[in-house]
């Protein structure tokens, strides 16, 4: 049996899928046009044009819904990112929505949500910008968040192989899954698939265990995951992928642990980093708490305010990674 299709997980679907065919445009004819963000994380057409295409269309759907999303339209809006917002209007009207430029820095400012409200939706329009620059990987991931649950995630991969034993084979996956009704995937370009169910791998053993990080160590510590490796008794080396990807790898059983490290104390998680991903692991059967075992809190606006770091098994020996993890604390 499928998930059941709620108003809401229809909208998000739709919504991922046009974001992800507009960043697939961008991305093939790229030109990376990065802006540089005050936090220097490069940002491009695309990024806008997908927050303002799925901002558009929950607008529509649920207009008292609000989106706590990553990009704000403030620059946009200035006469220097005139030539920036054309280049997203463009992309908008190319995929048949007729809109004026001012009504796509609306779109993006409707996901500009700061403070935490009963029920919103978050929102990372590129997830892994930098795998997109890179023509690698990268994420959509949108989930709906009710009195601090997430009941709702859609991750859409517009790079990543259909079937991880086939790497060059079909590429493009559609992700969601729904509390209780499980985690599922489909082809992002077939015509009428069947949802495929994901589950977590049994794997039992943590020394059998294979584990994913962030390709950019600036994001995960990659020394500190080494002596967790080395302490678990895991030999095969991690697979690095950008974005929320790393979730779905855990959720579809391509990897057993997703290991997110910090680099410095004083950084905190966003949300739209981790929701979608989160209830697609846990769905399929999986763990996710941060690294001192503790749940991750949707309930604080933008960020993970009292998490560091997340870990992310498949239960087997969820605590074993946390002691791991606890027992090789860089030194400050
Ligand atoms: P990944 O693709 O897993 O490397 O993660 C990409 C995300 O990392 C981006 O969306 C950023 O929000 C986030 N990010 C930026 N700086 C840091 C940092 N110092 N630690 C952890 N995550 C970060
Ligand atoms: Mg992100």
């Amino acid at each position: 049996m499928n998930s059941i299709e709620t108003p809401e997980l229809i909208s998000a679907l739709s919504a991922v899928r046009q974001a992800a065919t507009v960043c697939g445009a961008v991305q093939k004819s790229m030109n990376p046009a990065a802006l540089e963000k005050k936090d220097k994380s490069p940002v491009t057409v695309a990024d806008f044009a997908s927050q303002a295409l799925i901002c558009r269309q929950l607008e529509r759907d649920f207009p008292q819904d609000r989106v706590i999303g990553e990009e704000g339209a403030d620059e946009l809006r200035m006469s220097q990112g005139a030539a920036f917002l054309k280049q997203i209007h463009e992309q908008c009207i190319a995929l048949g929505v007729q809109c004026s430029s001012d009504e796509v820095c609306d779109w993006i400012d409707r996901g500009n949500l700061q403070e935490y409200q009963p029920r919103f939706w978050t929102l990372d329009p590129i997830d892994g910008t930098k795998g997109f620059l890179r023509k690698d990987q990268y994420a959509i991931s949108l989930a709906l968040i009710v009195d601090g649950k997430i009941v709702v995630g859609v991750l859409g991969c517009p790079n990543l192989p259909v079937d991880s034993d086939e790497p060059d084979g079909a590429r493009g996956v559609l992700a969601w899954a729904v509390t209780d009704q499980g985690s599922w995937m489909v082809p992002l370009d077939a015509a009428d698939p069947t949802p495929v169910k994901l589950e977590v791998t049994e794997t039992a053993e943590a020394p059998a265990a294979r584990f994913c990080e962030s390709v950019e160590s600036g994001h995960s510590s990659h020394d500190w995951s080494g002596q967790i490796a080395s302490t678990l008794g895991i030999s095969r080396e991690p697979f690095r992928i950008d974005s929320q990807c790393k979730y779905l790898a855990v959720a579809r059983g391509d990897a057993d642990i997703y290991l997110r490290l910090p680099t410095r104390k004083d950084y905190q998680e966003k949300i739209w980093d981790h929701a979608g991903g989160v209830i697609l692991v846990e769905e399929a059967g999986g763990c996710v708490t941060d690294i001192h075992g503790v749940a991750p809190e949707f309930s604080h606006g933008q960020t993970l305010a009292v998490n560091e770091g997340m870990i992310v098994t498949n239960g087997r020996f969820h605590q074993q990674v946390v002691d791991a993890v606890g027992s090789h604390v860089p030194a400050d």
